[in-house]
Parts: structure tokens; sequence; C-alpha cells
């Protein structure tokens, strides 16, 4: 089931690109495993899944260990600060830095361990409160100015989650801004030659990679529904 729910969603992803005149190559898909037994994600890893992704710390570390070592690990979810001690030197990218104080404590972390750490600044494009970030333009720019100056950071580019929704066509313009935002003139210059783009879940991903997303976030498409009541 994992292997043909991973080669459905790179079909729909290569036909994303074609649309958009896309190289299918430049995105990314990271199998996000969070809840999810270790045993679905060997199946996963058997299907060609090497970017995984988990939202807690915890369940971040009992992974780790228990995967091939080539596995790229995506730190997707809100992180603490009294935490990134556990995973720092661990993961492959951090979508999630959305404010300068994690940023700082991740700097002290990293410059101790004399670690360089891939980031990204996490953008609330909707301005919805369930959400961490903020839609704020001016702060979000002092934000990826304030990061890209910390030299135990590398911030590579933008993440956004997208609001839940029935219609994956309401969630363009909020993946427009976030590409808007990462390329604009004032903005372009802290980010590398190839930026990062994280945008894009199971309901929306196909739009997400119309509008540029390197790289799209895929839960419930390959593992199916989560079930929190087990946990
Ligand atoms: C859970 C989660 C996803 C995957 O969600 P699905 O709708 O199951 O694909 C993507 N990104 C983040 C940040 C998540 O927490």
């Amino acid at each position: 089931m994992i292997s043909e729910n991973i080669k459905s969603v790179k079909e729909r992803i290569n036909a994303a690109c074609k649309r958009s005149g896309r190289n299918p190559e430049d995105v990314t898909l990271i199998s996000v495993s969070k809840t999810k037994p270790l045993e679905m994600l060997k199946e996963a890893y058997a299907a060609g899944s090497r970017d995984f992704g988990e939202n807690k710390v915890q369940e971040l570390c009992d992974k780790i260990p228990e995967m091939p070592e080539d596995v790229r690990w995506h730190m997707i979810g809100h992180l603490q600060t009294n935490k990134i001690k556990y995973i720092i030197g661990r993961t492959a990218l951090i979508h999630s830095v959305d404010t300068l104080h994690l940023a700082e404590a991740i700097e002290k972390e990293a410059a101790k361990r004399g670690l360089v750490v891939d980031v990204l600044v996490e953008v609330n494009v909707a301005g919805e409160d369930s959400k961490f970030g903020t839609s704020d333009i001016e702060t979000n720019k002092n934000l990826i100015r304030n990061v890209s100056a910390l030299l135990h950071l590398r911030l590579c580019g933008l993440m956004t989650i997208a609001p839940y929704t029935d219609d994956p066509e309401t969630n363009r313009p909020y993946f427009k801004a976030l590409r808007e935002l990462l390329y604009s003139d004032d903005m372009r210059v802290f980010f590398p030659e190839k930026p990062v783009l994280s945008m894009g879940m199971s309901g929306d991903y196909e739009i997400a990679v119309e509008e540029g997303a390197t790289h799209v976030r895929v839960g419930t498409g390959i593992f199916g529904e989560r079930d929190y009541s087990v946990r």
C-alpha cells in the first residue's frame, strides 16, 4: 500500500511539474511519518523514500537509530528551545524556525558543537491563530535578516503550513505569497542560489508544486490517516 501511495504521489508531482514547466528533480517528497510505526517507515524506505518528516523531538530521537543512516530527517514541528540539544546535528533540515529566540538558541547549541545547521524560517502566510509564526511581513523580513546573520545557521529558505481546506485552490495565493516573499528584491540576497520552499501537504501539494515548492510534506497521502488516540 505504502509503495503504491508513494508512486502515485510522485506521479502527481510529476504531472504538476509538467503543467508548470518545472523539473521533477527539483521537488523533494518528504514522507511525514509522525505517529506511524517503524515498520511503515521501513516500507517507505524500501519504496525509495530517503526524506522523512517528524514533528516531535522525542519521536524523532526514537526513530533515528532504528532507520538506515542515509535517511534525511526533517524536523517540521514546533521546536522548544530546551529540546534543541537532542536533535542538533541529527537533522537534514529544521523547517520550523518561527522566532529569533529559537534561532538564537539553535545558534548557541550549534556553536558549542562546531556545527552549521540548515534551517527554514516558518511563515504563517494565512495568519491563522492556531499556527506558529506570524503573517506580518515586516516581522518576517526582520526574522529572515536576523537568522541569516547567525554564523552557525544556514538559512536555506522558507516554510509554510497552509490552512486545512477541501478546495486546495484556495491555498494557491498563500503558496504564491511565500514564493514572492523569498524572491522579493530585498529578501532574495539572504537565501542560497537554490533556495528551499517547503510548502504543500496531502491536500494541496500539487498546487504547491505548481507555485514553486521544492519540498512537499506528505503524511496521510502516503501512510493513511493518523490515529492519535492510540498514543
Ligand atoms: C503532519 C504534517 C504534515 C503532513 O500532513 P498530511 O496532511 O498528513 O499530509 C505536513 N507538514 C507539517 C508541518 C505537519 O505537521
